[in-house]
């Protein structure tokens, strides 16, 4: 048997993707530019897939901080921080995170991905239950396959579905533990987090809150779902990643428990990989600080949502369920999928392409995330183009055509 064999399926639908030309996955960006454009294909593109939501990649303020941290530290820590030790700048940005979110512990990690891995199968062991929403984020997924505890699955954004799952548990013991995102990433939903925390109280369930989407986003002070449903002092974990608003790399989780400091000599994903790079910390560290100093880049960021969400549904396309910095547009198949996606690229405009099986239901999507720093005449000039391409695709309908008919 061939080592690829049982991907069988994954490799023709692989196949599929790449007869467009392009092979999807393996985009290059020639150069950089800017948050909001790079060089594809020798072409200046306007990038919006890229999660860069306030568009810090390319803040002066955290450049700097960056480049003066090599400068003093070096580029690497070369190892983990129980072995190696911590950085004084890497206790002080868990400080500043935890102050950022009124809570008293905070824990950094490599990237998000670990900090989920780790925290969620570590949380929940042998004899508890781990609860988690269907359309959770891989990492929430790949936690399920390392957990020791019994792994239950609850309808999507459905608190009832939880509550009935929550029932059947009965008084079954060990520990309940619930997983919800602040900001799905595929539709840019969000959790309806005041009714899930209810039905967790009435059963006594642990909650961990994903913002790695919400941050800067959502709540007033821009702490995500958890603030801007009133519920920070509900949930017993949130946890998120530097690699979106904060326009780095890394992930980290916060909460109130007094055994905290436990987690740093069992999560293996914190325990066994290189802490973050000074450079890494101290852009960080700036990027927290812009995000307290303007709240007018999270008034843009919405501004812009507007603007792209409202002109892609008055045009008819089927859209995510709510306005928010990721915007999904449902198509038809995989293969108008990654045609569509390809048109797009040629007309200069970089998105994501999203298909089965990495969707929710099986669904083909382009998926955008807008930025503080698009102009709305860029995300005008889209709106127009992926209408256009629409329209040669077969996939909308011309509404003009219909109030006239
Ligand atoms: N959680 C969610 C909901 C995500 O969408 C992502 C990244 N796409 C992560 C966690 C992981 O973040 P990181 O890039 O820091 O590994």
């Amino acid at each position: 048997m061939g080592l690829f064999d049982r991907y069988e399926g994954l490799l023709e639908a692989y196949r599929d993707v790449r007869t467009t030309g392009y092979d999807p996955f393996q985009i290059r960006m020639e150069r950089v530019l800017s948050p909001t454009e790079a060089i594809i294909n020798g072409r200046k593109t306007l990038l919006v897939g890229t999660n860069n939501y306030f568009g810090l990649t390319f803040d002066p303020s955290c450049m700097e901080a960056a480049i003066e941290a090599i400068r003093a530290e070096g580029t690497g820590t070369t190892g983990s921080r129980i072995a190696n030790g911590s950085y004084t700048e890497h206790v002080a940005l868990e400080q500043e995170i935890a102050e950022f979110y009124g809570k008293k512990h905070c824990m950094v990690f490599t990237t998000g991905y670990q900090a989920n891995l780790g925290l969620i199968s570590t949380l929940a062991g042998e004899g508890d239950q781990l609860l988690i929403d269907a359309d959770s984020h891989a990492s929430i997924y790949d936690a399920c396959k390392m957990t020791q505890a019994e792994v239950v699955r609850f309808k999507h954004n459905d608190p009832s579905s939880l509550e009935a799952r929550l029932r059947r548990l009965g008084d079954r013991p060990g520990n309940r533990v619930v997983v919800l995102e602040g900001i799905y990433s595929m539709l840019g939903d969000s959790a309806p987090l005041r009714e899930f925390i209810d039905v967790c109280k009435k059963y006594g369930a642990y909650v961990i809150v994903d913002e790695a989407h919400s941050l800067g986003a959502l709540g007033d002070n821009g702490r995500g779902l958890c603030e801007s449903a009133g519920v920070l002092d509900d949930c017993h974990f949130i946890v998120g990643t530097f690699s979106k608003t904060l326009g780095a790399i890394g992930g980290y989780c916060v909460s109130n428990d007094p055994d905290f400091d436990i987690l740093r000599v069992t999560v293996r994903s914190y325990m066994f990989t290189a802490s973050l790079p000074p450079s890494i910390v101290a852009s960080v560290r700036q990027a927290l600080k812009v995000v307290k100093a303007k709240p007018e880049l999270r008034t843009q960021l919405w501004s812009n949502v507007a603007t792209l969400y409202e002109g892609l549904a008055a045009k008819g396309f089927k859209l995510g369920p709510e306005h928010g910095p990721v915007v999904g547009v449902h198509l038809p198949d995989r293969m108008i999928a990654i045609g569509f996606w390809r048109a797009m690229l040629d007309a200069g405009i970089y998105v994501n392409v999203a298909v089965p099986p990495a969707t929710p239901n099986g669904v083909s999507l382009l998926r955008c995330s807008v930025c503080a720093v698009h102009t709305k005449e860029q995300l005008e000039h889209m709106v127009e183009v992926m209408t256009g391409i629409a329209r040669q695709f077969g996939v909308l309908e011309d509404r003009t055509l219909r109030v006239v008919g």
